[in-house]
């Protein structure tokens, strides 16, 4: 069942269910309160005339006082010792013949149902000396009696109202209530649906274009929002916001496998060449074939390089655990320094400032980190140019410093260099060893960390890195 449905009926069964519980309510209230004034007012026209004459003995006198109706409705009969009517009032004409007696003997109870009974009485009615009753004529119509014995139980007071009026209020409001409810259930039904309808077309939207994008693979596609800034909306804005992302990363990631492709394609073409250069001239003189065997085991290295790059990220993106203990972070610094020393080709290379600090983390990381940085250091500069690097602790984190006099890198690569596989022009034609991975690995080895990698550069003057890494307590 949808949503939709299943709101339109949870409103229009609640409406229903109200309308019904209000309408029982009022009608037992209203007719409880119809029926029990009746029968005051039959006690009050019985006690009236009773309590005027002490003494109804006088038969003229009874009749001039009952010759004016005390209440419209209510009819009163005075009757004899043997049932007989001795006096009445004019009104008192269609109620129906009975004997008193009989209404003594037999008294019934309240006129009104089950229901109405359950709402207790504003003032309560009690039948005083005498006895309430009820009887109905020949046409059907219920008849309210209230008998009093008088004079020693030789004459009896009869007030008689008819209840035809209440009655037919009672029966208009059973057929009423139940109507109003299934109208109103109804009418809130339909309005409920049409309402979480217009609510809920946003998600209607939302399932649509998602599951065209799963069948389709379109990233670029988005939800229309308009003008909506409720909940839903939000929730739209909010799945455009994940599409967006979710585009990026896909884009990424395609661009990465053809970055990888392409840079993996190089050297195994290389390869491939020297190699079927050998195999085509087995007799070629042996300072040719020496270069042919350097080259290939040059272009070797260099995939080898790029395979182990392209594991570090592969790792990175995993979001493998790592390893973290107390790492002597100027242990590592001088030991990448003595590496670097092997490397560097004319280059002068100093250590300044060297101060000891210790973090937290894998200490061959770190050590790919430093290596990386100063691997960089030296591959831009040129052999005359100076190579510095330096530690040192700022507050609650140390600082690891590579500078070099180098070619630097023009401001509008900066931003990129973190790329991966982007490699700035100038730095390319220099060195087509490098394989553009450098820098993404060694931003990822510092973020796992805890700190950040910050570059700053000037083209023809040279660059300064700096690792800042939170210190271990
Ligand atoms: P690569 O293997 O090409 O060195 P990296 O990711 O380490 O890849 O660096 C990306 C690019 O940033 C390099 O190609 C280079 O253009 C530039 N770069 C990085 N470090 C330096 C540096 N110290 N001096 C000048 N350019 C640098």
């Amino acid at each position: 069942m949808s949503l939709r449905l299943r709101l339109a009926l949870w409103y229009g069964g609640l409406t229903g269910l109200i309308i019904l519980m209000i309408g029982v309510l009022a009608y037992a209230a209203y007719h409880r309160t119809q029926y029990d004034n009746l029968d005051r007012a039959l006690e009050g026209a019985v006690e009236h005339v009773a309590g005027a004459h002490s003494s109804l003995a006088v038969a003229g006198e009874v009749a001039a006082m009952l010759a004016t109706p005390i209440l419209p409705n209510v009819g009163v009969r005075v009757y004899g010792e043997r049932g007989q009517v001795v006096a009445a009032s004019p009104n008192a004409g269609p109620a129906p013949a009975i004997d008193p007696r009989d209404v003594l003997d037999h008294p019934s109870g309240p006129p009104y149902d089950l229901i109405t009974g359950l709402v207790p009485p504003f003032a309560t009615v009690e039948a005083g000396g005498g006895a309430f009753g009820l009887t109905s004529d020949a046409d059907g119509r219920r008849w309210r009696l209230y008998v009093l014995p008088v004079d020693g139980s030789k004459q009896f007071l009869l007030a008689a109202a008819s209840l035809e009026g209440i009655d037919a209020s009672v029966e208009l409001f059973r057929r009423l209530v139940p109507l109003l409810a299934v109208v109103g259930a109804g009418i809130t039904l339909i309005a409920g649906g049409l309402l979480a309808g217009y609510a809920l077309r946003p998600v209607a939207t939302l399932t649509e274009t998602a599951s065209t994008i799963a069948r389709s693979r379109e990233l670029g596609r988005r939800v229309p929002i308009g003008s909506r800034r409720d909940e839903l909306g939000q929730l739209a804005a909010t799945f455009n916001e994940m599409l967006a992302s979710l585009e990026q990363a896909y884009r990424a990631q395609q661009r990465f496998v053809a970055d990888a492709s392409h840079e993996l394609r190089a050297p195994l073409t290389a390869i491939q060449a020297n190699l079927e250069l050998l195999e085509r001239q087995p007799n070629m003189p042996a300072g040719e074939q020496r270069e042919a065997v350097g080259e290939a085991s040059r272009e070797a290295r260099r995939l080898a390089r790029l395979v182990a790059d392209l594991l570090a990220l592969a790792r990175a993106d995993a979001g493998l655990a790592l390893k973290r203990r107390p790492v002597d972070l100027d242990a590592v610094v001088l030991e990448a320094f003595r590496a670097a020393r092997q490397l560097a080709h004319g280059q002068t290379l100093a250590l300044e400032p060297f101060e000891p600090a210790r973090v937290a983390g894998d200490e061959d990381l770190l050590k790919q980190l430093v290596l990386i940085l100063l691997d960089n250091a030296l591959k831009y500069t040129p052999p005359a140019g100076c190579v510095t690097l330096g530690l040192r602790r700022r507050g609650a984190r140390a600082e690891l410093l590579v500078g070099d006099t180098g070619v630097g890198i023009p401001a509008e690569d900066l931003p990129h260099v973190f790329e991966r596989f982007y490699r700035a022009d100038p730095a390319r034609s220099r060195d087509p060893g490098g394989t553009g991975l450098g820098l993404s690995i060694a931003r990822w080895i510092a973020a796992h960390h805890g700190g950040q990698i910050d570059l700053q550069s000037q083209p023809g003057q040279g660059t300064l890195v700096t690792v800042r890494l939170p210190l271990h307590p």
